[in-house]
């Protein structure tokens, strides 16, 4: 599958925010953002520029398919689901994206990023109702029960990672046994579940042009 390979702390800095798309890096004094805030490029620090509508809207949808992972076909795929199903559409986007088990992965510290969190996934380390489960886009439900199951190597890794990561809060819709390393979905991910700045409306503004 085509995934973004280009240099990503850029893409924070666009933002000048923090879209923790490196790992460990991202929780130190290294991060790009914190060493220089402003946007990359020869006028990155020159006057602030004022965007369009448009401008905003793109920025927003740009930033919220990077922080995923997720390119644009597979991103307007989420939005067309979003649209049709029952609800206010910038929310059950980010639902259906928070549900991904690649982030799901990340939200529970067993990963240092998404990107960690999808190899993890893709190397048969995660298993979904005691399926091996090895497509990151995979959705979990309500109810679905998340556990590693791997060989020591791995699972050394991952117990590092959850150490890495001992900060980090899991949310709430999730309930997690780091011992065991096996998590619940006890409810679906709302808005409020998200820590991040993130104005869904103008993306949903965006695809309904
Ligand atoms: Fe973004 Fe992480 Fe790079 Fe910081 S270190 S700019 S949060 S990817």
């Amino acid at each position: 599958m085509a995934r973004y390979t280009d240099a990503v702390c850029r893409l924070c800095r666009r933002n000048v925010e923090k879209l923790f798309l490196k790992g460990p890096r991202c929780y130190t004094e290294k991060c790009a953002v914190v060493k220089r805030a402003f946007p990359p490029g020869q006028h990155g620090q020159g006057r602030k520029q004022k965007l369009s509508n448009y401008g905003l809207q793109l920025k927003e949808k740009q930033k919220v398919k990077w922080m995923y992972g997720v390119l644009e076909k597979q991103f307007r795929r989420y939005f067309k689901i979003a649209s049709k199903t029952k609800g206010v559409t910038g929310r059950v986007l980010l639902q259906l994206l928070e549900r991904r088990l690649d982030n799901v992965i990340f939200r529970l510290g067993l990963s240092t990023s998404r990107v960690q969190g999808r190899q993890s996934v893709r190397h048969n380390y995660i298993y979904v109702n005691s399926r091996r489960v090895n497509i990151p886009s995979f959705m979990v439900s309500k109810g679905d029960v998340i556990e590693v199951k791997a060989k020591e190597g791995p699972v050394k890794k991952l117990k590092e990672n959850l150490e890495l990561n001992k900060d980090r809060t899991v949310p709430s819709w999730l309930e997690f046994n780091a011992a065991d390393m096996k998590a619940t979905v006890i409810r679906l991910p709302e808005k409020e579940d998200i820590p991040a700045t993130i104005q869904e409306q103008l993306i949903v503004e965006l695809y309904s042009k």
